[in-house]
C-alpha cells in the first residue's frame, strides 16, 4: 500500500502520518519527490482499511500495491532512479557503456582493451575474475589475481570496474575494490549472497536468472533493497528458450516492462543473449531504441584466442563503430549521451 500525501504536506505532518502506519505494524519508506512525497507501507497490509488514512487531511490518495516487490516497485518511487557508480551516473537518462572481456587472462590483454573502449566512449571496464563454468575442466578465471589485474588497469586507465562475485567469502574484498558488482544469472537466486549484499552500499549489476520470470527477477531485486542497497541495476542477458541456434533468446520486452514496473536502470547485455558477434550489433541497438539505460557489450583484442566467450566477442574496432551509432540513437530518445 502506499500513501500519496498532498503538495507542501510539512515534515511534521509527513511525520505524523508515518507513525500512524507504524502504529498498525507496518514499516515505512519515505520517497520525497519534486512534486509530491509518498510513503510507501511495507509489511502485511491486507487487513488494513484504505479508509483510516484517506480521512486524513493531508492524504492525497491511498493506493494498494499488488507486485509482491515494494521498494523496486515503481508505485513507489515514480520517478527514475540514478544509480553512481563512482561517479558514473545511470539511470533518468544516464547511460552505462559497459565493456571489457568476458574473462581477465593478463594485465596486458585487459590494459589493451580497456585503452581502446575508453578510446571508443566507453565508460565503465568489465571483466570476470571469478568465473561461473558450466563444466569444472573449463577456465575459471584467474580469481584474486584477476581482480588485482583489474585494480591495476583502473588505476592507468580511469574506467570504474564491473566484475562478477560469486562467493560471499570474498564480499568485503570486492566492497572495498570493485566499483559495480555483479550478479550472474546463475546467482540471483543466491538469497543468502542476496541477503549480504544488501549490507552494503556499492551498486549492483542484478542479471536476470536464465529461466526467471520479471516478477522472480525484481523480487530478487527487493532482497537486496529491503537488506538495506537501493543501489541496484538489472540486467537482461538472455533467457532459456526451445531456440538452440542462439545460446539463449535476448528478451527486449523487458525494457519496456521493467521501466514501467519498476524505476532502477535497465541494462542489456546482447553479448551473453546471443552467443555470436554479429548478433551484438543489431540488438544493442534494438535495445538502446526500446528505451535501456546501457549496454555491456564483451570485447576482446584477439577474440579467435580467447579463453572464454570468444565467439561472442567483438574486435575494439567493431565496438568503436557501433558505439558511435548507439549513442546517435540514444540520443533520438531522449538519453543524456
Ligand atoms: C558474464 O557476464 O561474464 C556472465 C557470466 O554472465 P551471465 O551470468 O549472464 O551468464
Ligand atoms: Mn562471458
Amino acid at each position: 500500500m502506499i500513501i500519496v500525501l498532498k503538495p507542501h504536506t510539512s515534515e511534521e505532518n509527513i511525520t505524523r502520518v508515518e507513525n500512524l502506519v507504524k502504529n498498525r505494524g507496518l514499516d515505512t519508506h519515505i520517497v520525497r519527490g519534486t512534486e509530491m512525497t509518498i510513503i510507501g507501507c511495507i509489511g502485511d497490509t491486507t487487513l488494513i482499511d484504505p479508509r483510516l488514512f484517506e480521512v486524513d487531511s493531508c492524504v492525497d490518495k491511498v493506493m494498494h500495491v499488488q507486485e509482491p516487490y515494494k521498494l523496486a516497485n515503481r508505485a513507489f518511487h515514480p520517478e527514475d532512479s540514478v544509480v553512481d557508480v563512482s561517479g558514473v551516473k545511470i539511470g533518468a537518462g544516464h547511460m552505462a557503456f559497459i565493456a571489457g572481456p568476458c574473462s581477465v587472462e593478463s594485465f596486458e590483454q585487459v590494459l589493451e582493451v580497456a585503452k581502446s573502449i575508453k578510446a571508443s566512449g566507453a565508460n565503465m571496464l568489465r571483466g570476470g575474475a571469478f568465473k561461473p563454468r558450466t563444466s569444472p575442466y573449463s577456465f575459471q578465471g584467474l580469481g584474486m589475481e584477476g581482480l588485482d589485474i583489474l585494480c591495476a588497469v583502473k588505476k592507468e586507465v580511469g574506467l570504474p570496474i564491473v566484475t562478477e562475485l560469486m562467493s560471499p567469502q570474498h564480499l568485503d574484498v570486492f566492497n572495498e575494490k570493485v566499483d559495480l558488482i555483479q550478479i550472474g544469472a546463475r546467482n540471483m537466486q543466491n538469497f543468502d549472497l542476496l541477503k549480504q549484499l544488501g549490507q552494503i552500499d556499492r551498486p549492483i549489476l542484478l542479471k536476470r536468472g536464465l529461466n526467471a520470470t520479471y516478477e522472480e527477477w525484481v523480487m530478487s531485486a527487493e532482497y537486496i533493497m529491503a537488506a538495506g542497497n537501493e543501489n541496484v541495476i538489472l540486467c537482461e542477458r538472455g533467457i532459456r528458450t526451445f531456440e538452440t541456434y542462439t545460446r539463449n533468446t535476448l528478451d527486449l520486452q523487458s525494457i519496456p516492462v521493467l521501466r514501467k514496473k519498476t524505476h532502477l536502470p535497465v541494462v542489456i547485455d546482447p553479448s551473453h543473449a546471443g552467443g555470436k558477434w554479429w548478433l551484438v550489433e543489431p540488438m544493442a541497438k534494438a535495445a538502446v531504441a526500446a528505451g535501456a539505460d546501457g549496454l555491456m557489450i564483451e570485447v576482446h583484442n584477439n577474440p579467435e584466442c580467447a579463453l572464454c566467450d570468444g565467439a561472442q566477442s567483438l574486435k575494439p574496432d567493431k565496438y568503436d563503430t557501433l558505439l558511435k551509432q548507439v549513442k546517435q540513437i540514444a540520443e533520438v530518445v531522449g538519453k543524456k549521451v
